[in-house]
């Protein structure tokens, strides 16, 4: 019987590698393919949609397997990683050439590419940063902690938040790693359950790892800490050197930050506000950060997204940005020239990660070299007119710093790498790819070219000189890749040969022959290919390291480079779109004037070519904590509240805002509850999800909050979600120590009322024009309540079919008659309407389909009875008695007792 398929020396290699990494998909090399076997062939192949066969077909046991070319692996890799799995990367680390077929080539585990931590930065997002974190949970030991890095940039921020009892986990680190948005979360295993239920639903597209707990104790206390912080940072950094140790060498400073020097932002307001992705489609369309983002470099988008998720507390801080963006606003040839020139930086963070990378190619090092060539570039932007950009010695730093160019850097890369590198593929061992160390930066590999370039002139000069030794016209000279060199004879004139002809090859029509001299060099040329092959690959590599030990330097410049990239792109903004630099103060006023929403008002302009109107905003604890906002649907509420909200933001991140002026006291959360934004998918109802959110802002709101509710309580029955809007409404406003500036879009203009009883509460509303039975909306934010809602004009408006709008409007009427009363409660069976007896029915019935059934003579004759009297002239025991002949009579008990 044959031997088992299973048990060669290559599936023993195979098989204690994936011993090593049962949690990976195993990669494995062989040749110019990635091979997976078994159950791991069995699992993707239909994952990435590629053919499973067998391997040893016939032998028993035979191994399931399929593959992927190498040259394209990069793209399977990261799908499976897309798709939440591990990837382990095993190369054949040495040269097949050395094993002379003896033996099986020895093959190691490179790197894992998991979730987050993609090798190769090449493809990513380049506004977006790719992120691993971790969370220490708290517990008993008091505190938790969360800690990010995004690998392929080096940026590594952790923090840490107090819990309560013995909580894992608090609702602000929560809260906090869903602003981090990781593609995968490492928890320790033992926890790992009770955490997946409570991650899991706030953050469903992240992986979440369970790890070995043990990799959160620091062995280098001092490099990350011990505290809760500390020990998140600690995982990410034992998970690094589990699965890419290379980059652990190079690995970041760890930045440390505290969650309240930052504005909250909670999931539903960054979802609501549509601050990096919009509702309609997540996409960056329509986004606030789409908006803003006029940066040159890769650098400088991710440093304003930052911005834009941590906006500032802090007033210093966010007036020394805003001076520095109103510095470059002012000069717009400086900008200009900032901007060409920073157009010449590329993504120095990522390119440095990939030249970290084992794998480094060449061309990452020309790349590096642009980058670091166009620095100084961005220094001289700031030469003469540029020269008071910077700020006073001794004033604060403004972040407008220009970047430490890195001249040596750019030297060495200048002498050593060609100008155009070729690409070389991936795991391959370059044996075949030279020529990208220039000519004249290492002699020994000059030399070598040197002579391999002569041997190849004399081959090429063979042929002639063969022809005219021998007499053989067509005699020719040819290379094989196996074969290598020979001279081809032609059958016919094979009797011409001279004797020190070799017979190598015998083709159909001819045969090829070599020489002891064509032999000698032959071998001369490829021994000084080799040596020159794998000088080149010392050369790199040398280069390389002295790049690395550069790395701090880069990195600063990077740093440099992405302030003012971001700062630029403010002032650009706000400069070519006439915004205005709002006062930033401690303190709750909000004033803004003529605002408008920064985003609605171009798309605006470019869907309809319509002008957006601006409008105002007075918050103010003195007279106004809650502006109530009535009017019809489609006036213009939403998009009035979030452009408040927007314009909030904008100012604390430091940029200028669209209005002709403005007063932000510091806010220190924004929370929404805009619109229907429905999370049906988790299978909780609107209503419910609505309420949460409501709950959430009743929780944690504080005097300096600024709070959005939309048209809360619409979820639900009319008289349930007024009385909750209602108690909503006084709650913030009653509290003491409360009173948040607040923004309440209703459709109950019930509401109104509440600004009589309390003082604090002001109405507002957006005008609405009847045209006959159309409307006219003027998007003007007007004092007091509205009157009417136009519900029906705006499904007339929307295409509903005549005969429903018309019964709608019967409907309505018969509704109105039972407005609510002055003390909001339902005005059932009063006073007669403008327009008379038929819509008001009279036995308290609601008619809310049709009149009321006609009235028994019995309930008629009662009536009258009733009518007749006159209550002055009746005394107490007539009216008793009275009282109880009517009701017999109403039971039926008989008409005349
Ligand atoms: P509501 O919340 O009252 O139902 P929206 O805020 O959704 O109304 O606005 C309805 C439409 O009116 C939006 O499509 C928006 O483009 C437009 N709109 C809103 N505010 C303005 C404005 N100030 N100027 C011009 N158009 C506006």
């Amino acid at each position: 019987m044959s031997r088992s398929a299973r048990d060669t020396p290559m599936m023993r290699q195979y098989l204690s590698i994936k011993a090593r990494h049962p949690d990976a998909f195993i990669f494995y090399r062989m040749g110019d393919f990635y091979e997976l076997f078994f159950e791991d062939a069995e699992r993707v192949a239909p994952l990435l949609d590629i053919a499973l066969t067998t391997r040893d077909r016939g032998k028993p046991d035979a191994v399931p397997m399929c593959g992927v070319p190498a040259h394209s692996a990069d793209g399977y890799v990261k799908r499976l990683t897309e798709l939440g799995h591990r990837v382990a990367i095993c190369e054949q680390v040495e040269d097949p050439k050395h094993t002379g077929g003896q033996r099986l080539v020895r093959r190691e585990v490179v790197e894992v590419v998991t979730p987050g931590l993609v090798g190769d930065p090449e493809g990513l997002d380049a506004a977006r940063e790719l992120i691993v974190a971790a969370v220490a949970p708290g517990g008993v030991l008091g505190a938790a902690g969360v800690a990010a890095l995004d690998a392929s940039t080096g940026s590594f921020r952790a923090t840490e938040v107090r819990c309560d009892g013995e909580e894992l986990l608090s609702a602000a680190l929560l809260e906090e790693l869903e602003r981090i948005a990781p593609r995968e979360v490492l928890v320790p295993a033992p926890s790992a359950e009770a955490l997946r239920a409570r991650i899991g639903e706030r953050l469903s597209e992240a992986a979440l790892t369970p790890v070995d707990p043990a990799i959160f104790e620091a062995r280098d206390p001092r490099r990350v800490g011990s505290d809760a912080g500390g020990r998140a940072a600690s995982a990410i950094l034992g998970f690094l050197e589990i699965h890419q140790p290379f980059a652990l060498r190079h690995a970041p400073q760890l930045r440390r930050y505290r969650l309240g020097d930052a504005m909250v932002l909670d999931a539903a307001t960054r979802t609501h506000l549509e601050l990096f992705e919009s509702l309609e489609d997540r996409s960056r369309k329509g986004t606030l950060i789409e908006r803003i983002d006029q940066t040159m470099t890769p650098l400088g988008a991710r440093r304003l997204a930052r911005w834009v998720a941590y906006p500032l507390l802090d007033c210093q801080e966010i007036r020394s940005r805003q001076e520095a963006v109103a510095r470059l606003a002012e000069r717009d040839r400086t900008r200009a020239r900032l901007r060409s020139a920073l157009a010449g930086v590329r993504d120095l963070e990522r390119i440095l990660a990939k030249v970290t990378r084992p794998g480094a190619q060449p061309r990452d090092l020309a790349a590096l070299r642009s980058s670091v060539s166009a620095l100084p570039g961005v220094a001289a932007a700031f030469g003469d007119e540029g020269g008071d950009l910077l700020p006073d010695p001794g004033s604060p730093g403004l972040g407008l710093v220009p970047p430490e160019p890195l001249p040596e850097m750019e030297q060495l890369l200048r002498e050593s790498i060609v100008e155009d590198p070729p690409v070389i593929p991936r795991g391959s061992r370059g044996a075949n790819e030279t020529g990208y160390i220039r000519e004249g930066f290492r002699p020994e590999l000059d030399a070598l070219r040197d002579s391999a370039r002569k041997g190849r002139e004399w081959i090429a000069g063979l042929e002639l000189r063969e022809r005219e030794r021998t007499g053989v016209p067509n005699l020719k000279v040819r290379f094989h890749p196996v074969h290598g060199y020979s001279l081809e004879v032609s059958k016919a004139q094979l009797g011409r040969i001279p004797e020190d002809y070799e017979r190598k090859q015998t083709l159909a029509n001819a045969e090829r022959f070599t020489t002891p001299e064509l032999r000698e060099m032959e071998s001369k040329v490829r021994g000084a290919n080799e040596r020159a092959a794998a000088l080149e690959r010392e050369v790199f590599e040398s280069v390389r390291q002295l790049v690395l030990a550069g790395a701090a330097g880069i990195r600063a410049a990077a740093e440099a480079v992405a302030d003012l990239d971001a700062l630029q792109s403010l002032a650009e903004v706000g400069r070519r779109d006439g915004w205005v630099r709002p006062v930033v103060e401690e303190g709750d006023l909000l004033e803004i004037r003529a605002g408008r929403h920064p985003v609605v008002e171009p798309l605006l302009a470019e869907r309809t070519g319509e002008q957006f109107v601006p409008n105002d905003t007075d918050l103010d604890p003195a007279s106004t904590r809650i502006l109530l906002i009535t009017g019809p649907n489609m006036a213009g509420k939403s998009t009035y509240l979030r452009q408040v909200a927007l314009l909030v933001l904008l100012a604390q991140i430091g940029s200028f805002v669209p209005a002709d002026g403005a007063r932000v006291g510091i806010v220190d959360r924004i929370f929404t509850r805009v619109g229907a934004t429905d999370r049906l998918t988790r299978g909780e109802s609107t209503f419910m999800v609505e309420m949460r959110e409501t709950a959430e802002i009743l929780a944690h709101a504080s005097s300096s909050s600024l709070i959005l509710l939309d048209e809360i309580g619409r979820g639900t029955s009319t008289f349930d979600g007024l009385s909750i809007a209602w108690a909503v409404a006084e709650y913030l406003h009653d509290t003491p120590g409360l009173g948040p500036r607040t923004l309440f879009a209703t459709h109950y203009h019930e509401l109104a009322d509440l600004a009589r009883t309390r003082s604090g509460v002001r109405n507002a509303h957006f005008e609405a024009r009847e045209w006959g039975e159309e409307v006219l909306f003027l998007r003007r934010l007007v004092p007091g309540a509205a009157s009417r809602s136009y519900g029906i004009q705006v499904a007339q408006l929307a295409g509903l079919p005549t005969p429903v709008l018309e019964r709608a409007r019967e409907i309505l009427h018969n509704l109105e008659s039972e407005e609510l009363g002055e003390d909001g409660r339902p005005r059932l069976a009063e006073h007669g309407t403008a327009d008379g007896e038929s819509a008001r029915p009279e036995d308290g019935q609601m008619a809310l389909f049709g009149t009321p059934a006609p009235r028994s003579p019995e309930e008629t004759a009662v009536l009258d009875e009733l009518r007749a009297l006159d209550p002055d002239r009746t005394t107490p025991i007539d009216a008793l008695a009275l009282l109880a002949r009517l009701t017999g009579r109403l039971r039926g008990e008989g008409a005349d007792s």
